[in-house]
Parts: structure tokens; C-alpha cells; sequence
């Protein structure tokens, strides 16, 4: 057998602990916690005939619906297998071995995931812990100085909480014309900050969303890809002619195209983040700001007994300890959720 690639071999593996969450509370992944509409599964059952099933997809009908709720035309958006996908899509297109990727640290970690496949060279901008955690606009303005391909950034951010102003955004493409800056909003829909109208000002504008956080539909790995036509037409040649599923397409054509339910849902949210926040920083504990449907706070020595009695009550949140000291990162349900996860929480503080 052949050896793989080097890039490949230099990688650390990758395993994502997504075991035995069945009936547990899934404060985990920063999904949608409860379900999705019942529209939603009425279009998922209806599209759930044999003949569908034999037929490879279609996208003629759910891409103008998808396009039409993020606010654009059908030619900039390409739809994708999650917004991993539309990261590994970026690299296929844009970048060779070699090239420079500027990302920040800590944040999702499939930007590095991607780049080291493909022996791309990642440049980290650190968070820093004394500016609580915000963006550091500045150190990643000068990294771009030193010559860069691309600029991967989450709005907001992942497992840091917080968002990057649209002025920011802006800063970031005038800085790097040159360069392929994608903005990841998987949380707009909590932050409310979407750098979707800027995509014809800027051709090295890529934004991605997705349809596993708010809309509730991370089984079906279902996003997309947002831009000027003229990036797009490139990223279209490198994708797979059928990557996203036929029921994938149809439950988010679904679910965006009645918007009240995932509004509502986010109301929910914002209030139950609200009070999980106050109620942490009461106990004590350190609560990064948050423009997210999740929590980043600093538990210290209590970390692994508090993760331990939490997992032990069917409560499952995550460690972050690995990229900053002592963290543990709780995503925001309903306010009932938060507050079994809260009672949890003061029994062991
Ligand atoms: N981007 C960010 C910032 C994320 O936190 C996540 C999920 N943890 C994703 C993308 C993944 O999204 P998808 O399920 O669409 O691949």
C-alpha cells in the first residue's frame, strides 16, 4: 500500500466525542436542544417517496428557496454538505500546499483540520485571556501584513462566544484583497450580525451558514456557501456534483422558508443565556461575554468534578480546557434546560 501524504501523517487524529448522547441533555454542540418544526418533518416525510430516494438530487427547488431566505439570488449561494464542507470547498478551491491561512485561536477547529489535509500553513492569531476573550483585531490586521491567502474567521466565534462588529469585517477585506476571507456565521442567527450585505462589494467575501445550530437540522448536514458569482463559479467546479442529500436540501428549504419558528426559538435562547450567565457569575464563576447560543466560563479546579456530576445527572457540556485553561463551554437551550443545568451546577460549586 501506498503511504498517505505527508500532510496527512503530520496530523494528530481527530475524534469528535460524539458517543452515547442518546436521551441525554445535549449542551454539548451548541445544536438546536429540543427539535425542529413540525413543518420541517412533514417536508422530510413528504420528500420520503421510493422514487425520490432512487434519484440523485435535485436542487432546482429547494436553491431559490434557500436563497430567497438568506436575502440573495440563487447565483451566489452554493449549497453544501454542513459548513465543513464549505471550509474543506474554500481550501479545494483557493489554496495549494504551501499557502498561508490566517485563523484565530481558539476557534473551530476544522479550519486547521482542512488547511493541514492539504499542507496549507496555518498562521494562529492568539485570544487573549486579559482582553476577556475579544477579538484581536489588531494583531490579525498586522499577521495580514505579512502576506497571506486566506483568512478564516467565526462570527461569532467558537468556543470564545463573541462577535466581530461588521465595521471589523470590513477592516479584514480591505486589508486582504487578495486573499480569501470567509466569515462563518453557523450562530448568526443569535448575533444577529450577518456580513451577507457586503458580498458585492467585496469579491473576497465568502460567507458560510448553516443549518445545524439554530434550525436544528445537524443530522442532515445541510449549508451553504454565500458570495459574488464570480467566486462562486470557481467553488461550483471543485465541489462534488451531489454532496448535499435530497432531504437535506428539502428540510432546509423547509425550514428557512418559515422563519417564525426558529425566531422564536432564538428569543427562547437569548433569555435562558441571560440567566444562565447571571446565575454562573453569582456562583462565582468567570463568564466570557457571549453573542452565541452558548456559554465559555472558567470552572478552574472544580472543572472535572463539575463535568463529572453534570455528565452523571444526563447532563453533557464541554471541556475546553485544552485551549483555555480551565474552561468549560455550556450551550444554551430552553430556559427549563438551563435551569436543571444551573441547579446542577449549585449543588457542586
Ligand atoms: N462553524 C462553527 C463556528 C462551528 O462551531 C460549527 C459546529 N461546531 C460548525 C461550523 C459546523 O457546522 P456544520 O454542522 O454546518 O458543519
Amino acid at each position: 500500500m501506498r503511504d498517505p501524504r505527508p500532510s496527512v501523517r503530520a496530523m494528530r487524529p481527530y475524534v469528535p466525542p460524539t458517543g452515547n448522547r442518546d436521551g441525554a441533555l445535549r449542551l454539548d454542540f451548541n445544536e438546536n436542544t429540543t427539535s425542529v418544526s413540525d413543518a420541517v418533518i412533514e417536508a422530510i416525510r413528504g420528500a420520503v417517496t421510493g422514487e425520490t430516494l432512487a434519484m440523485y438530487p435535485d436542487y432546482s427547488q429547494a436553491l431559490p428557496v434557500i436563497a430567497r431566505g438568506l436575502g440573495v439570488t440563487s447565483d451566489h449561494v452554493v449549497l453544501t454538505n454542513g459548513t465543513d464542507e464549505a471550509i474543506q470547498l474554500l481550501v479545494n478551491t483557493f489554496l495549494e500546499s504551501g499557502d498561508r491561512l490566517v485563523i484565530l485561536e481558539p476557534s473551530y477547529a476544522m479550519y486547521r483540520f482542512y488547511a493541514e489535509v492539504a499542507g496549507v500553513e496555518v498562521v494562529p492569531v492568539a485570544y487573549r485571556l486579559d482582553d476577556d476573550l475579544a477579538f484581536p483585531l489588531d494583531e490579525l490586521l498586522a499577521v495580514i501584513d505579512t502576506g497571506v491567502d486566506a483568512v478564516f474567521v467565526a462570527n461569532p466565534n467558537n468556543p470564545t462566544g463573541g462577535a466581530l462588529p461588521i465595521d471589523a469585517v470590513r477592516r479584514i477585506l480591505e486589508r486582504a484583497p487578495d486573499a480569501v476571507v470567509l466569515i462563518d456565521e453557523a450562530y448568526v442567527e443569535f448575533s444577529g450580525m450577518t456580513a451577507i450585505e457586503l458580498i458585492d462589494e467585496y469579491p473576497n467575501l465568502v460567507v458560510s451558514r448553516t443549518f445545524s445550530k439554530a434550525y436544528g437540522l445537524a443530522g442532515l448536514r445541510c449549508g451553504c456557501l454565500v458570495a459574488a458569482p464570480d467566486a462562486l463559479q470557481w467553488v461550483r467546479r471543485a465541489q462534488s456534483p451531489y454532496s448535499v442529500n435530497a432531504l437535506a436540501a428539502v428540510a432546509a428549504a423547509a425550514a428557512i422558508a418559515k422563519p417564525d419558528y426558529v425566531n422564536q426559538y432564538v428569543t427562547e435562547v437569548l433569555a435562558a443565556r441571560q440567566f444562565t450567565s447571571d446565575r454562573l457569575r453569582a456562583l462565582g464563576y468567570r463568564v466570557f461575554p457571549s453573542d452565541a447560543n452558548f456559554l465559555l466560563f472558567v470552572a478552574g479546579e472544580r472543572r472535572e468534578p463539575l463535568w463529572a456530576a453534570l455528565r452523571s445527572e444526563g447532563v453533557l457540556v464541554r471541556d475546553r480546557s485544552h485551549e483555555i485553561d480551565g474552561c468549560l463551554r455550556v450551550t444554551i437551550g430552553t430556559q427549563k434546560q438551563m435551569e436543571l443545568f444551573i441547579s446542577i451546577v449549585e449543588e457542586h460549586t
